[in-house]
């Protein structure tokens, strides 16, 4: 049995992963200050002898022991990490250094969950890891951007200086169940605002394209990088289905059966303007690649909110 921390481990994809880290026999410590995760994401597991969760802020230094620990407390959000975007960049940095500093005592193996925003507004199509980046960083954005950029680097100079066993994974964007209604990310947006028959906000013309991973595929492969030895990364991990926000749209509407109309709202600055994963590395390393289609996934999400979180926000 492995002693696995999981930091923002209430959120959303963290809370899958607690769950499914228990169901393969470990010991499972959950580190949350509660800012976009929720105890209703994990109050079942709370049954479970070998599940803990502690209130913490990952800004500030804890010492307990762990074999692993997966680093995934960061708000994810626009909206969330535009809110106090100082705090964001502490979270990620001194969050990051924390973290680093438990698994170096403990000698731990440590993952960090990066982000599809460390290429920016990407100029190569689709993104491979060698890539670098189209950065702003004075936008409204690179307090998240460089936050994680920042994280990157201390996770790969820890990993040189100190020999620690870090992993690093550059998740695109991904959705399903334990999303926030209010989250205000794009694919929760559009099936709560569907189902309440609100209008559905396109930012900008909706021309702009997202590659959508479903919370199952995006752990599968998280798990896997954990077990794969030798292997630092970064990788990708995303679906590589790439959709227009305006066919995202009308998807939710045909699967709602929604009346919702749709309107235009003013794209918000430096909104990336294309993305999609490149995962050959993914698929070579971990033997992996996303299965679930994206109407497959939606028709699971749309189910969630629909029985009971997402209605009438
Ligand atoms: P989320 O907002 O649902 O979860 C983040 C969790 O971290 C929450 O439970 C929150 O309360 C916690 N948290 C935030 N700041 C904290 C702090 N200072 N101390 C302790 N806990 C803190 O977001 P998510 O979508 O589950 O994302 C989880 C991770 O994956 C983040 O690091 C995010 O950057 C990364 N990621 C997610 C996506 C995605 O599409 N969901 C894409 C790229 C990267
Ligand atoms: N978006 C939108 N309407 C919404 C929320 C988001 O058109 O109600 C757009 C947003 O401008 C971006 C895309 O959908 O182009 C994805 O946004 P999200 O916040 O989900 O994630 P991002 O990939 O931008 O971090």
């Amino acid at each position: 049995m492995k002693k696995i921390i999981i930091t923002g481990g209430a959120g959303f994809i963290g809370s899958h992963l607690c769950r499914r880290l228990l169901q393969e026999g470990n010991e499972v410590i959950c580190l949350d200050n509660f800012f976009t995760g929720t105890k209703s994401n994990i109050i079942d597991l709370m049954k479970n002898d070998y599940f803990e969760i502690i209130r913490h802020d990952v800004v500030n230094d804890i010492f307990i022991e762990a074999d692993e620990i997966y680093h995934f407390a960061c708000p994810a959000s626009p909206v969330h990490y535009q809110y106090n975007p100082i705090k964001t960049m502490k979270t990620s940095i001194l969050g990051t250094i924390n973290m680093l500093g438990l698994a170096k005592r403990t000698r731990a193996k440590m993952l960090l969950a990066s982000t599809s925003e460390v290429y920016g507004d990407p100029l190569v199509h689709p993104q491979k890891e060698e890539y670098w980046g189209n950065v702003n960083c004075t936008g409204i954005r690179s307090c998240y951007d460089e936050g994680k950029r920042a994280a990157e680097t201390l996770m790969m100079d820890y990993h040189r200086q100190h020999k620690l066993d870090a992993k690093i994974i550059r998740i695109f964007n991904t959705y399903g169940p334990n999303m926030r209604p209010d989250d205000g990310r794009v694919v929760s947006n559009f099936i709560v605002q569907a189902t309440n028959k609100k209008d559905i906000t396109i930012y900008g013309d909706g021309s702009q394209t997202r590659s959508f991973c479903y919370v199952d595929d995006l752990v599968d492969g998280i798990i896997r990088m954990m077990n794969t030895e030798n292997f630092t990364g970064p990788v990708n991990l995303g679906n590589p289905d790439e959709f227009t926000i305006r066919e995202l749209a009308e998807k939710v509407l045909l699967l709602t059966k929604s009346s919702s109309k749709i309107i235009y709202e003013p794209l918000p600055s430096d909104d990336p303007k294309k993305r999609k994963p490149d995962i050959s590395l993914a698929k070579t390393r971990l033997g992996w690649e996303p299965e679930i289609k994206l109407s497959e996934g939606l028709k699971k999400t749309i189910a969630y909110f629909q029985s009971g979180p997402g209605k009438a926000v």
